[in-house]
């Protein structure tokens, strides 16, 4: 099996090899030596080939090499890290979860932790998180850009046409044209041309820019596949399925959405798991949506059950991520609000850990007054049923008080729709909660495209 692995990586890149640009070599037209950049790159996706080849034991012990210099690292220059790790006998499971009030307490006491030697600066990385309040994190120059190498391997590997066009929308963008996807892949192959406009367009002019590029790539937030796939049947009467893939970024990409996606808009979808703090977690499988594949090199993925034992293979539990690079600002067992099973493989062959079934990022788990957990799910598509709305986010302020930011294309809300999102909210969390809706004309996010359309502040502030 490992060497079907390696097989698979060298496929892809011979496939890919077409594409290389005559610059990637050291000199034009020499086929020997690569430049430093594709050494570079080919460097870091041979080690993240080399580490998903390895037996389960095998894989744990390159990984608890990795921890040990991190755990020396943190705690020759951190007094939280040093208590938290004083008397530890060497087994993971027996280190405390991290939470998000430890991390702060951390990062406000102590800052960055330094680099190391070859890791080069450290930099800041601000997160909204879950609770919609930023945080500033640090990562090292090294882990961001492992982090996109894996990206982008993941890419090259999903067998998307990189020579097609890039159609970038996200919000903060500002409407651009670059002549190539940039980052490894830019850098390296004769990619298409990227081309970047803000999400907060007329839908109008994002759906003209689509049907420019028949055959592109769409990076995009789920709520604009939503009213993509919403728009489009009257926008495109001639049922013109103009898009390859979609790279999703956010919650909310249901089984649902995707299907939709696939028949209106014709789109693989193309999907990772991921967070601001750590990076790459799990990247989707190509062959089998929703497994998504360990980035084993980046991250040590466990999935606990809620009395803090390790789940059996399969089962449903909290994920808890330690990033192996996480120099500047440690995570270690960290535990990110999310929910999913944990599997030794992949069905299409790939030989280590597999995630599925996870849960947090189209919904929260909700601790009610009484000890149960419920898993409260509010979907875009709920949403559009009942009105047009562009952005939301659902907040639970108190055990049964929930907050619904709206941000809708006219700003107004008559007293029917009102009444049916107080009704829809209940109907997803608690029956007889309080509602308040908020009608705003933007949503602070945070620094992050990772967005947290449901937060619950109780869980995260007990006491
Ligand atoms: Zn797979």
């Amino acid at each position: 099996m490992p060497a079907s692995s390696f097989l698979a990586a060298r496929t892809t890149l011979l496939a890919a090899t077409k594409l290389l640009r005559p610059d990637a070599f050291a000199a034009p037209g020499q086929m020997l030596l690569p430049s430093p950049a594709l050494a570079e790159t080919l460097g870091i996706w041979t080690l993240a080939d080399a580490v998903a080849a390895r037996s389960p034991a095998d894989l744990r012990r390159w990984q608890m090499l990795h921890l040990d210099a991190l755990f020396t690292h943190a705690s020759a220059h951190s007094a939280f890290w040093r208590q938290r790790l004083a008397g530890w006998a060497g087994d993971l499971a027996d280190l405390p979860v991290l939470r998000r009030a430890d991390l702060r307490q951390q990062v406000t006491a102590e800052g960055a932790l330094p680099s190391l030697p070859g890791h080069g600066q450290v930099a800041t990385r601000s997160t909204s998180g879950s609770t919609g309040t930023a945080l500033s994190l640090f990562a090292t120059q090294w882990a961001g850009m492992f982090a996109q190498f894996l990206y982008e391997k993941h890419v090259l590997e999903s067998g998307m046409d990189i020579s097609a066009p890039l159609l970038s929308i996200f919000p903060r963008n500002t409407a651009s044209v670059r002549p190539n996807w940039g980052g490894a892949l830019g850098q390296l192959f004769a990619t298409g041309p990227m081309i970047s406009m803000s999400a907060n367009t007329d839908l109008a002019e994002i759906i003209a820019l689509i049907r420019q590029h028949p055959g592109a790539v769409l990076a995009t937030g789920t709520p604009i596949v939503a009213a993509l796939v919403d728009a489009w049947p009257t926008a495109a009467p001639d049922h013109a399925t103009p898009l390859a893939w979609i790279m999703a970024r956010g919650s909310n990409f249901d089984e649902v959405l995707r299907a939709r996606a696939r028949q209106v808009l014709g789109a693989q979808v193309l999907d990772r798991y991921s967070c601001e703090e750590i990076g790459p977690i799990a990247l989707e499988c190509p062959h089998h949506p929703f497994h998504y594949h360990v980035a084993s090199a980046n991250a040590v993925v466990e999935v606990l059950r809620l009395d803090g034992t390790l789940a059996a293979p399969g089962e449903v539990g909290r994920v808890v991520v330690s990033g192996l690079h996480s120099h500047a600002t440690p995570f270690i067992r960290y535990e990110l609000g999310d929910l999913a099973a944990l599997h030794p493989t992949c069905a299409c062959g790939f030989h280590g850990p597999t995630l599925t079934d996870i849960a947090g990022r189209t919904g929260e788990i909700i601790r009610l007054p009484d000890g149960k957990i419920l898993w409260a799910q509010l979907r875009v598509r709920d949403l559009l049923a009942i009105l047009p709305v562009h952005e939301f986010r659902l907040t639970r302020r108190q055990p049964t008080a929930f907050d619904l930011e709206l941000v809708l294309p006219d700003g107004a809300l008559t007293e029917a729709q009102h009444q049916a999102l107080v009704a829809l909210v209940r109907e997803k969390t608690i029956q007889n909660a309080d509602v308040t809706i908020t009608i705003s004309d933007t949503i602070d996010w945070g620094n992050t495209y990772k967005r947290r359309e449901f937060v619950d502040l109780v869980a995260t502030n007990p006491g």
